[in-house]
């Protein structure tokens, strides 16, 4: 029987505890436990999908095609388990199924209220989320305290009551904030913070204390007395260089072992042996490479957030020490490149609508022109194939149909616009969601032999992630063939260009699908890394 593992935050929101799970879920693993994880969002949106990523972050894809919260890419770097369209749900994803089956008259007029039926919702979904793995860890989003998440917060606390302490432990994180004037950590915030908990009726098992110095044991101490938790269970989350050093940290101080006892676990013993390597790795680190990312969505670390990972695992595994330098895109739309100027790769992101696109035409006409290492990712490569048509193939204002809807040459563009003429596509499948249709999900994709792509991957299939409405045009086809653009990978039905390369360039590639999403820190991403490789050799 799934046995659950509930981690709650307070006191301030980014603490950190989607890494937490992550790690925590790790470290189980490494146990031999089979691990499944879920993220419930507070917030009302029903699609994640929709949500501005300068204000939310990056919109992670699972395999699935679920368009979710950035924290399962969390969980999918740390813990070997694919996330799915059951592992987030948002308040407004929950309502939105109880206020249907209301419409369909299916609660038979009773009336519908937030307990029991939107609490159910929540507790049915957890269960159907939890894959029935050995532990299921349930991360809820936002602060103890806010309004949004008490349903959730009523939901989980009632799990506990039905499954008794030895299926059901609280995890909750808060922060102890340094006071440099008293020269003194405070834990009052944490007192009050488990107060909150508690008086919804959740007494933590464990705390996790985020903190920026550490915290001595006295001071473990008096959070235990004040909190009614165990002094061991009072755990320093200490900041740290590197995420990836998390599990370490929480390991060293028994975090696992008192899971194990609490859960009444049977396992074998903890072996962190790939994190302790990737540490190494990163610390021994010597040559730093600067590299360029045209980025539009502001708040890069977040809207950017499985790049700038994926980045960092690629640097790592291949001995080069990255230096990521964001550009904003619309700072090249003059063609004044000086910003580019000793960039030693540059890589042009997704993204949806036009702000900025001529910018990052720009930016990868210097890439092509400059002989610089290119990866285009998404709308990184629908710009490869507009630049390319426009400045070597000489198709004047070529356009992706979302920029140009006229264009005379409309190089990329919506299937259906192209779909009649050439008669060679089956239209995908629709993933129907408010903005109409996406392509959305892991698919296959075929390899040219001899391409960069297929020396990366070293295989003739792989599967990747997308997230895009728009596709390479195949009526240009030939003639941008004709004039050295490589078409290095394909749907499995051939009908997709999924992959762009140039011939007479150092390395410089364009993909349809989104490689970021399933970069690992211990295993890498072969595509990432082949980047990172040509500027290292090049
Ligand atoms: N806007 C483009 C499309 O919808 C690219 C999307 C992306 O980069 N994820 O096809």
């Amino acid at each position: 029987m799934t046995k659950y593992i509930f981690i709650t935050g307070g006191v301030v929101s980014s603490l950190g505890k989607g890494i937490v799970a992550a790690s925590l879920g790790s470290i189980l693993e490494s146990r031999n436990l089979s691990v499944s994880v879920i993220k419930l969002d507070p917030y009302i949106n029903v699609d994640p999908g929709t949500m501005s990523p300068s204000q939310h972050g990056e919109v992670f894809v699972t395999y699935d095609g679920a368009e979710t919260d950035l924290d399962l890419g969390h969980y999918e770097r740390y813990i070997n388990y694919k996330t799915s369209k059951s592992s987030n749900y948002t308040t407004g994803q929950i309502y939105d199924k109880v206020l249907k089956r209301e419409r369909k008259g299916e609660y038979l007029g009773s009336t519908v209220q937030v307990i029991p039926h939107i609490t159910d919702e929540i507790i049915s979904n957890i269960k159907k989320g939890s894959f029935e793995k050995d532990i299921c860890i349930v991360e809820i989003g936002g602060t103890v305290g806010d309004i949004e998440s008490l349903p959730f917060i009523e939901a989980i606390r009632q799990m506990g009551v039905e499954y008794g302490r030895e299926l059901v432990s609280y995890i909750h994180l808060t922060l102890v904030p340094f006071i440099k004037a008293a020269n003194e950590i405070k834990t009052k915030p944490t007192q009050h913070s488990v107060k909150e908990l508690r008086s919804i009726g959740i007494q933590p098992d464990i705390l996790v204390c985020r903190s920026e110095k550490n915290i001595s044991n006295d001071d473990k101490e008096k959070i235990a007395l004040f909190t009614n938790v165990e002094a061991k269970a009072v755990i320093n989350s200490i900041d740290v260089d590197d995420i990836y050093e998390v599990p370490l940290i929480l390991h060293k101080q028994g975090l696992d072992d008192i899971i194990v006892e609490k859960l009444n676990l049977s396992c074998s013993k903890t072996s962190l042996d790939s994190w302790q390597k990737y540490k190494k790795k990163r610390i021994n680190l010597k040559n730093k490479v600067h590299i360029k990312i045209i980025a539009k969505y502001g708040n890069y670390s977040e809207s950017y957030k499985s790049l700038n990972e994926a980045i960092k695992h690629a640097g790592v595994n291949s001995g080069v020490n990255i230096q990521i330098d964001y550009v904003d895109a619309e700072k090249l739309e003059n063609s004044d490149t000086s910003l580019l100027e000793n960039s030693k790769g540059i890589i042009v992101p997704g993204g949806f609508g036009d702000r900025g696109i001529e910018g990052k035409i720009n930016a990868i006409k210097y890439a092509r022109e400059n002989q610089v290492p290119f990866l285009g990712i998404c709308l990184g490569m629908q710009a490869a194939v507009i630049e390319f048509s426009r400045n070597v193939c000489n198709l004047k204002n070529a356009n992706s149909t979302e920029f140009d809807k006229n264009t005379k040459y409309p190089v990329i563009g919506l299937i259906e616009e192209w779909l009649d003429k050439t008669g060679s596509v089956q239209y995908r499948d629709i993933n129907s969601n408010i903005g109409g249709t996406m392509r959305l999900g892991e698919q296959e994709c075929l390899l040219e032999k001899d391409s960069n792509a297929y020396c990366a991957y070293k295989s003739e299939i792989i599967l990747e992630r997308h997230r895009h409405r728009y596709e390479f045009n195949n009526e240009y086809k030939e003639i941008l063939k004709k004039n050295g653009l490589i078409i290095a990978g394909q749907s499995s039905d051939k009908t997709l260009v999924e992959i762009i390369e140039l011939k007479d360039h150092p390395w410089f590639l364009g993909c349809q699908f989104h490689p970021e999403f399933t970069s690992k820190p211990i295993n890498g991403h072969p595509l990432f890394e082949a980047f990172v490789r040509s500027i290292r050799d090049y």
